[in-house]
């Protein structure tokens, strides 16, 4: 027990003792008691008073008190002080941050849960045209009101970004992301203009698109002369002939797939939409990788009512892409299997073979420019290296996703998903 509170049972049995001895002298002891018990109750609301005061006056030293009084007040004091010190602390924390994000290039916005404005920093005013504080409140999709900046925030991917046009100016391209904190309750927006990137980018593919462009007419010379050359040839040239016949044509298949992809990469985001009979586009494919090569069973089993809003030139190129992959990389006497249904996910192409397959280490690279699992192979089977590349911006274009499943030596399966 702390010596304040030794005190305070002094002091009450002081006070009890001395009316009760005034009480025996006076006989009445009852009475007596009671005036003490008064003065003690007394006391006690005087100091509880004083605290009250104290307490709302604001004033910083706490009032002089003897006894148990002394001590709580000193435990108020005590405690006061300590959260005056936490709040300057957590204030030159906030400070802190707010400096430093307000000095960041990059467009900061704290949102609610339901993506209302919280706090903005000085670049979300240059970046998203936003202000503060009449902004504040308000759903951020009220200022980006891109679609698909909508999808993004629709699918809660938490783990890439979009990239937009800004809405407060058309020549800054913003790559935006939106993190969520604080159990979800919170989300941070952070936009960062990657305009340089982008044009960067664009002159990439407006090159590549150039120099195919340039290269197809020398290139369709080139392979007249040499069709027109083949027809009667002295024996010594008949296979230079046949191999540079051969080698231009793989440059012709090269050209318009990169001409295709810098099409794709370089085109609105998404295409016109119509309704693609699917049904009949498969079938010509069927036909064409017949007679590609005839020695493989190939099958089709499609869905003949099945349509999906896109642009068929395009699916063409995806779905013939993969079908010919499978006609390409599957042995002589393998079997090929080519769908095209609806389930409660969506509506699936799929083509599997028994092919040689492919290692799950190659997996995540097929869909890049260029990679090929056996190069060699690849080329002498006619490959360019571009097709998955050009399958994925497909179906990117019509809010598709590609899912291969492989396992070596038993074959592959390509599924070709649409949420539509
Ligand atoms: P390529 O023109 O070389 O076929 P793609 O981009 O179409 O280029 O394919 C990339 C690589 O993926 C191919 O080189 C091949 O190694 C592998 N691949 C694609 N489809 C299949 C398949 N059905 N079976 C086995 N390997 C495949």
């Amino acid at each position: 027990m702390s010596p304040a509170w030794f005190q305070e049972l002094w002091r009450l049995f002081s006070l009890v003792l001395f009316f009760l001895l005034i009480g025996l002298l006076t006989g009445k002891i009852c009475f007596y008691l009671l005036i003490a018990s008064l003065v003690y109750i007394a006391w006690h609301l005087y100091n509880l008073y004083r605290l009250h005061r104290w307490f709302t006056s604001r004033k910083f030293q706490p009032p002089d008190a003897p006894g148990i009084w002394g001590e709580v007040f000193y435990q108020f004091y005590r405690l006061q002080q300590r959260n005056r010190k936490r709040k300057r602390k957590l204030a030159a924390i906030l400070k802190r941050f707010q400096k430093s994000t307000s000095a960041m290039p990059d467009a900061t916005v704290v949102l609610s849960k339901n993506y209302q404005i919280e706090w903005l920093n000085k670049a979300s005013r240059q970046l998203l045209g936003l202000q503060s504080p009449q902004d504040k409140g308000k759903p951020i999709t009220n200022f980006i009101r891109s679609p698909s900046f909508a999808e993004y925030l629709a699918n809660n991917d938490n783990q890439s970004f979009v990239n937009l046009v800004s809405p407060s100016n058309s020549e800054i391209i913003l790559r935006i992301c939106v993190i969520p904190y604080a159990r979800n309750d919170q989300h941070l927006l952070i936009a960062r203009d990657i305009t340089p990137l982008h044009r960067l980018e664009q002159m990439r593919s407006d090159f590549i698109g150039n120099v195919s462009h340039e290269l197809r007419t020398p290139l369709t010379v080139i392979n007249g002369f040499l069709e027109t050359l083949q027809d009667n040839p002295p024996k010594q040239w008949q296979r230079p002939l046949f191999l540079m016949a051969q080698q231009t044509i793989r440059m012709r298949n090269l050209v318009e797939d990169l001409l295709l992809l810098s099409r794709l990469e370089s085109e609105a985001s998404q295409p016109s939409h119509h309704p693609v009979a699917v049904a009949e586009l498969l079938q010509s494919i069927y036909e064409e990788a017949h007679l590609l090569n005839g020695e493989h069973h190939i099958s089709l089993e499609v869905d003949e009512n099945l349509k999906l809003n896109g642009q068929q030139e395009e699916l063409r190129s995806a779905f013939s892409n993969l079908v010919f992959n499978a006609v390409r990389y599957t042995p002589a006497g393998g079997s090929i299997k080519i769908y095209w249904y609806q389930d409660k996910d969506g509506k699936h192409f799929k083509v599997s073979d028994t092919g040689e397959g492919i290692a799950k280490e190659h997996i995540p690279h097929l869909t890049e420019r260029f990679y090929r699992v056996d190069v060699a192979r690849s080329r002498s089977r006619g490959g360019t290296g571009l097709g998955l590349a050009i399958v994925k911006q497909v179906l990117n274009r019509h809010n598709g996703r590609l899912r291969i499943i492989s396992e070596i030596g038993k074959g592959s399966t390509f599924w070709c998903d649409f949420k539509e």
